[in-house]
């Protein structure tokens, strides 16, 4: 039995390549430097794999800001906008990742785009007419080799064609159809170029697979692949599959003349029935995806194994691999310090799900695992009672919920009236996400304060001091409906975890979200409750520095479960509803206390979508948008309930989002084509809408003309009175300067256009 990894997190134990990249930004270091940082990751990666015992080691899965990127460069699919900066190749990579202006031009970011159900980014490549598709880049090859020079063989991944072709923009006229043939041929190349070396086996990424899939889609699958595979020779290609089951083309796939089939059996959950309905050849390798790629808690080994001997019975061959890249889950478990072994114990990070692939392939090797100690270890593991996780209390406020609770009154036009009378606010307000610039020394102060350096009073101060200045900024800059700032936060779950029973922290588990941001989910461990307020008093003293409205800043019950590692011992509804009845309190606290304008952000609120459609309601909306609507059910009908989401790709979930019943809803648009907009209008949606006027994940200054523009064509769809002025999301990832800059832009483009209205 061999083992197998699909991916690895990829900026580093520490974050060192984020490290490294955002010094290189700030021109702090050479080149050289950041390729020798990123080299030194990667080779202590594949060390680690090797001493871990996996047998097929991934190379080319490092990246330095995204693989599909990596995928699309590899094949010279690079915008002529880029090309015409006439960076070097790094820069004109960094410049397709986030914008560039400077001496050699001014030209936005590609759109960037949730990774499937994760909460990974992906920068979404464009084809324009005339783009070349073909093999000019090394990147493969190179790490390829590189990992070779140091004595480890490699296989290497690469995003496959079909999920290429469906995950790029067509920007032209050209679509997808005109641009197979030069992919096939880009391919071929890729695929000889490789047998000329010592590659043995190759991993194309196919995870489109898991999606509904048309018969087209399907043609087109097994018209790439046929001709691609023709050309293999004695090279061994795996096709990898992950987040969810392939029931749509099955057949085909295991037709196609691939040595190795990657399957997920974690998410994917028809993959065991589709195996015993329809076989899987003998001739080929099952890649098992077993090992949780995405949840941190150990693997439960009687259930993996049963799977395991059942295919070996089947006659199957098997290599053990992960559901998905471990790109989703912390580094090690070992850079844990503060966590009880009590809690530790059921984790395993990326570096313990090597040790578990391992004991996996060690007991299925054995004849009989059941006596093994790493056998008994687990199973012990599993039938003991988890410390502090159970709380009846909570169990039965969950039970007691009604219909009532899902239900605010009056309904939403009686309410868009009573506060259109009550705020007297501008037509096009103005607003902002929430979040201000993290500067250093706003981290400092938090860090100090966690530290023990300073004293409560001292970090409190420094906060009041930071709020009260924003404030007066935002007052300056001439903002309607003004925030506070979000200092005390570091992150929008892990600040609200904190205060909540039931949540574990980490010190160092981050996640890779995009490029060189990375999160640091906390782990739900057990029955969530709120102890005390957790916003109300940086809510309310930033509401008395000021007449205008201070909106309270929350984040939303399903953003909060998706964004944490859940459990796995009780339903995600189950855990949603807990964590709404504990906002709940704080909603109606902060109301309590003079707070009238409450957003609670569902930044992630689509992530969790089911990637079928079939899926969409009865897996998940039928739950998760009651869970938002029983947070603010109760609030009287003069206060404002605000939403926001970090992404406009809800055209298709429009009744859904509308069902919310929020007031008003912000969500990002800057980076997406307006489409959504049409849509919106078709579905009459009834909530007031704030599309992004300009991108804050790029630190370019928007000019007033370009809002302008942007509000313009929102206008050609949305009714003045129903739309509102702000950034596409929180401000904190960016610097001062160009923050007041971009909103003093903002501010100056709605009143323009409140003048000519
Ligand atoms: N209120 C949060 C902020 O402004 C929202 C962040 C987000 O949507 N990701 O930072
Ligand atoms: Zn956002």
């Amino acid at each position: 039995m061999l083992t197998s990894i699909i991916g690895f997190p990829r900026v580093g134990n520490l974050r060192e390549l984020k490290f490294a990249t955002e010094k290189y930004f700030k021109h702090q270091i050479s080149q050289e430097r950041l390729q020798t940082v990123a080299k030194e990751i990667r080779e202590k990666q594949w060390r680690l794999l090797k001493e871990n015992g996996i047998d097929l080691i991934p190379s080319n899965d490092f990246s330095f800001y995204d693989t599909l990127l990596d995928s699309a460069a590899l094949f010279n699919i690079i915008p002529s906008r880029y090309k015409e900066l006439n960076l070097s190749d790094l820069d004109t990579y960094f410049a397709m990742s986030r914008g560039y202006q400077g001496d050699h031009g001014d030209v936005r970011a590609l759109a960037m785009k949730k990774w499937f159900n994760t909460n990974y980014h992906y920068m979404v490549p464009e084809i324009e007419d005339d783009t070349e598709i073909k093999l000019t880049g090394t990147k493969l090859f190179d790490e390829f080799h590189e990992a070779l020079h140091l004595g480890i063989l490699t296989k290497p991944v690469i995003t496959g064609p079909f999920t290429l072709l469906k995950l790029i923009r067509y920007t032209g006229e050209k679509q997808l159809p005109d641009f197979v043939e030069p992919m096939i041929h880009a391919y071929e190349d890729l695929i000889s170029k490789a047998q000329g070396t010592e590659i043995s086996w190759i991993q194309f990424d196919e995870p489109y697979l898991v999606h509904d899939l048309s018969s087209d889609d399907i043609a087109l699958f097994k018209k790439i692949y046929t001709l691609l595979l023709a050309k293999k020779g004695i090279l061994k290609v795996l096709v990898q599959t992950y987040f969810g089951d392939v029931r749509d083309i099955y057949h085909e796939l295991t037709s196609l003349d691939f040595d190795g089939i990657g399957l997920d059996f974690i998410e994917g959950k028809e993959t065991k029935s589709l195996i015993k309905k329809e076989g899987f050849p003998k001739n080929k390798l099952l890649f098992v995806g077993i090992v949780n790629g995405k949840n941190i808690w150990k693997n439960h080994y009687g259930d993996s194994l049963a799977t395991i001997t059942w295919l070996k019975n089947s006659e199957i061959s098997t290599v053990i691999n992960t559901s998905c890249s471990l790109l989703h889950v912390p580094y090690t478990l070992k850079n844990e310090t503060k966590l009880d072994a009590d809690y530790t114990k059921h984790f395993a990070f990326a570096e313990e799900k090597l040790e578990e692939l391992n004991e996996l392939k060690i007991l299925s090797d054995l004849d009989s695992y059941e006596t093994h100690p790493a056998f008994i270890k687990n199973l012990e593991l599993f039938s003991s009672k988890r410390k502090n996780s159970y709380d009846p209390e909570v169990s039965k406020r969950v039970s007691e919920i009604t219909d009532q609770d899902f239900t605010r009154l009056p309904d939403f036009f009686e309410r868009e009236k009573i506060q259109k009378d009550v705020f007297k606010l501008p037509l096009l307000s103005t607003t902002t996400i929430g979040s201000f610039p993290q500067t250093l020394d706003v981290k400092t102060n938090r860090s100090a304060f966690r530290k023990g350096e300073i004293s409560e009073s001292e970090y409190v101060d420094f906060n009041r001091k930071k709020i009260a200045e924003c404030v007066k900024l935002q007052e300056e800059i001439g903002l309607d409906v003004l925030v506070h700032g979000e200092y005390e936060r570091n992150d929008m779950v892990e600040y609200f975890g904190q205060q909540l029973n039931g949540y574990l922290f980490t010190e160092k588990a981050w996640v890779q979200s995009y490029g060189t941001r990375c999160v640091k989910p906390p782990i739900i461990w057990g029955d969530v409750s709120r102890p005390e307020p957790m916003t109300v008093s940086w809510s309310v003293y930033a509401q008395s520095l000021t007449d205008h409205p201070m909106k309270g800043m929350l984040t939303g019950p399903v953003t909060i479960l998706n964004w944490s590692f859940p459990r796995e011992d009780i339903s995600v509804k189950e855990s949603t509803y807990q964590i709404a009845l504990a906002i709940r309190d704080e909603v109606l606290d902060l109301e309590a206390n003079g707070i009238h304008i409450i957003q609670i952000d569902e930044a992630a609120l689509r992530e969790k979508l089911p990637l079928r459609k079939s899926d969409w309601y009865c897996e998940y909306l039928d739950w998760a948008i009651p869970a938002f609507r029983l947070v603010h059910s109760k609030v009287k009908p003069e206060t404002q309930i605000h939403t926001h989401m970090c992404y406009s790709e809800f055209t298709d979930i429009i009744p859904a989002i509308d069902d919310m019943d929020a007031d008003v809803i912000t969500f990002e648009a800057s980076r997406s084509d307006l489409l959504i907009l049409d849509s919106l209008k078709e579905n009459h949606f009834k909530t007031e809408v704030g599309p992004g006027v300009y991108d804050i994940h790029s630190p370019r200054v928007p000019s007033v003309e370009e809002i302008k523009t942007a509000l313009n064509k929102m206008l050609d769809k949305i009714e003045i009175e129903k739309l509102w002025v702000n950034p596409d999301c929180g401000l904190k990832t960016r610097g001062n300067e160009e923050t007041t800059a971009s909103l003093k832009n903002l501010v100056a483009a709605a009143k323009e256009l409140r003048e000519v209205k």
